[in-house]
């Protein structure tokens, strides 16, 4: 897991534990997950206190973005479990924002320093308040804005420990031969299994891990994963060789080496490089095409098969089918749901098909709920159907017995 860059993570202290202490240097901010810590100075030999940090409250940041000693102590009330952003992640989101945020940020600081000492003088005469009633204090946009950023700290610590603690699993969702009703591949859908929650659907946290990048190091496990299992299906069943559909997300189509990654992990688990198929969407195509056509040639020499998925969602230039090296075209659900009562987009399915065909790619139809339109799909021509008419995705265990069942 090195790829992982060390940037949350969660540390528990007992009640009486000295977090941090005035002067000292500031490595970190703490959010407090569970637990209360005491916020004191030190003024004339005499300890005030200045707050209370309880669940879900932001401490020791002064120190971070300042750059600066502590200029006050942290101590445990309580048993307390905390969650910790280091400097150099801090700096990190520092160095992207916008640099109107960043001077915002530094004045709001300098300005902050000047009334500081006001309020250690302040605090001193509401020392004798119960320690409930000191509790931080904000006006109404700090607390929306601190609700979405502490949501987002916490979710990606959480994210993180998933990974390291392997809580994520791979659904497979059959890709049936519609003339030969056969489950000719799967699909590897990722799920979070939470420890509390359950299983948590991707649309709660692939978009996020987008965003943060942490998409890259899950990717990585997706791929292996997803090989690990082509290897166990094969096995089973050498005479079908079931291939495997990996989703591959922008940042991870980005950045360099994916096909020498990819190489490395079929050669470890000794899959056929035909049966490894990877997705990837046409949005994905549209921000760097040169870029893209470099990548999906350097896929292809690999021996990979490439699908582009959610056809017809995006731009949908025909540009990208005789450009790129596909070998198969994935229909988006929105055409397929539709096929039964809607003319045109029966039409534009047929068409697609007819297109895919002379191009040399296979078609794919997503989301097939029923037979009925499943028939229709073959009387378009349209090679394979993916979708709840079959089964919705299963781990590998039930996977293995579909491919029994519809072989
Ligand atoms: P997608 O790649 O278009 O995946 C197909 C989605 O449609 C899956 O949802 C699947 O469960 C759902 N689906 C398939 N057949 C039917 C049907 O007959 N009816 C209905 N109502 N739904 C159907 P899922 O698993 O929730 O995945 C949603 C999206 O999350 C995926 O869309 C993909 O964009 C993303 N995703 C899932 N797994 C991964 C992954 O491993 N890596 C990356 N990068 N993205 C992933
Ligand atoms: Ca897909
Ligand atoms: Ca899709």
């Amino acid at each position: 897991m090195d790829e992982i860059k060390q940037s949350y993570h969660k540390k528990n202290f007992l009640a009486g534990d000295i977090i941090f202490e005035e002067g000292a240097p500031a490595d970190c901010a703490y959010i407090v997950e569970t637990g209360q810590v005491e916020i004191s100075v030190l003024l004339n030999g005499q300890s005030i206190v200045l707050g209370i940090a309880a669940s879900g409250d932001l401490f020791g940041e002064l120190g971070l973005i300042n750059d600066d000693l502590r200029s006050a102590s942290a101590q445990a009330l309580d048993d307390a479990q905390l969650i910790l952003i280091d400097r150099n992640m801090f700096k990190r989101k520092l160095d992207e924002a916008d640099p109107i945020v960043t001077f915002f940020l530094r004045a709001l600081l300098d300005r902050f320093q000047e009334v500081r000492s006001n309020l250690v003088t302040l605090k001193k005469e509401h020392e004798k308040q119960p320690a409930a009633q000191q509790r931080f204090n904000h006006n109404a946009n700090y607390e929306a804005d601190k609700t979405r950023t502490i949501h987002d700290i916490k979710l990606e610590a959480n994210l993180l420990t998933a990974l390291k603690e392997e809580e994520f699993v791979l659904y497979y969702q059959p890709i049936t031969h519609l003339k030969k009703h056969a489950i000719q591949g799967f699909e590897a859908l990722i799920r979070w299994q939470h420890p509390t929650r359950g299983l948590i659907p991707p649309s709660e946290f692939v978009s996020f891990s987008e965003k943060t990048g942490l998409i890259v190091p899950l990717g990585n496990w997706i791929i292996k994963e997803a090989c690990r299992a082509q290897k166990i299906l094969r096995n089973h069943f050498p005479d079908i060789s079931p291939f495997i559909s990996i989703n591959i997300s922008a940042l991870q189509f980005e950045k360099p080496g994916l096909a020498s990654t990819i190489a490395k992990i079929i050669h470890k688990y000794e899959n056929n490089p035909e049966d490894i198929k990877l997705e990837i969407t046409e949005t994905l195509l549209m921000s760097n095409p040169e870029h893209a056509s470099t990548t999906l040639h350097n896929l292809k020499k690999i021996g990979v098969k490439l699908a582009i998925d959610d056809f017809g969602t995006g731009y949908s230039s025909f540009n990208y089918l005789y450009r790129f090296p596909f070998d198969s075209l994935k229909i988006d659900k929105s055409f397929i749901d539709e096929i039964l009562c809607n003319t045109k987009s029966a039409e534009i399915v047929r068409t697609l098909a007819h297109l895919a065909h002379n191009l040399g790619m296979t078609t794919i139809a997503e989301g097939v709920e029923s037979p009925q339109q499943a028939a229709r799909l073959l009387e378009y021509t349209c090679d394979f159907g993916q979708g709840n008419w079959i089964s919705h995705p299963v781990a590998l265990t039930d996977a293995t017995a579909l491919l029994a069942k519809f072989k």
